[in-house]
């Protein structure tokens, strides 16, 4: 499988079939690197290298996309000279001008097709995050929709040992992380080894937030056009307003200065 980095972040150039493949091999983690993700990876060298023990590493986002094109040019002013006539290109054509990541893969994307594979294959998962009954009401929605489904458990415990504790109790096959970054990274590198069950585990992020009913996915428009961001920032203006900015204006030129 090629890699590629953003930011010294590895990221998988993988098609959402061959990411489906992967989940066959024996015991993976599964990170979905956002902006938001590589610029705290800039920051936070443990958090860095976290990341880059996970197997499989999903573009979560069309600002990558995007970057991980630009960043072929290896002169940091020609990056910066073509960041724009590239975003225009890009903003019209959907791709950009050569090929590294072949497509977006969301994580909450993946997380549907994890537990659809979860309930052929015959897993068990835990749901772990969120507060208050975000991540049980997760669990209900899937069990409505994938009545086969095996629920191992769910828990809205903090990122501690408690949590670690659940997880280990369940037994679970899969476990879905939802503390948003850095920390559902942190607790799945953590406690990974001492939980052996575990074929599959993902950080999910706000994923939870959007099965449970509890904030309202981009409708399908926004999904096509690439503006979850805006969808995201009508809804939750105080909030994203500023994770917007940092992912539209700062990563590109971190990411255009910092990247190797
Ligand atoms: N969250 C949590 N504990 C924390 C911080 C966040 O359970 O200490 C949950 C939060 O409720 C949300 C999820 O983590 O459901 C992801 O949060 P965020 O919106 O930051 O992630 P994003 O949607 O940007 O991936």
């Amino acid at each position: 499988m090629k890699r590629t980095q953003i930011l010294g972040v590895n990221i998988d150039c993988i098609r959402l079939g061959e990411a489906i493949n992967i989940l066959s091999r024996p015991r993976i983690k599964i990170f979905t690197p956002n902006p938001e993700i590589l610029l705290e990876s800039l920051n936070n060298r443990n958090y860095r290298d976290i990341l880059n023990a996970g197997d499989l590493m999903l573009a979560d986002g069309h600002g990558l996309l995007l970057l991980s094109s630009l960043l072929k040019l290896k002169s940091k002013l020609l990056r910066l000279i073509f960041l724009f006539p590239a975003l225009i290109l890009f903003l019209f054509t959907k791709r950009p001008y050569k090929t590294v990541i072949p497509e977006i893969i969301h994580g909450s994307d993946f997380m549907l097709v994890l537990i659809s594979w979860a309930e052929l294959t015959g897993k068990s998962v835990f749901f772990l995050g969120s507060y208050g009954d975000v991540a049980k009401n997760t669990a209900v929605y899937f069990k409505k929709i994938h009545p086969n489904l095996k629920l191992a458990g769910y828990s809205n415990s903090d990122p501690d040992d408690d949590a670690f504790a659940a997880v280990q109790h369940s037994g679970a096959d899969i476990l879905l992380a939802a503390y948003g970054a850095p920390k559902q990274e942190e607790f799945i590198s953590k406690y990974f080894e001492q939980l052996p069950h575990l074929s599959v585990a993902m950080g999910v992020g706000g994923s939870f937030d959007f099965f449970s009913g509890h904030v309202k996915r981009a409708p399908a428009l926004f999904h096509y056009l690439g503006l979850e961001w805006l969808w995201r920032l009508i809804i939750q203006p105080k909030k994203r307003g500023k994770r917007i900015f940092k992912a539209l204006v700062v990563f590109p030129l971190k990411a255009i200065f910092f990247s190797k």
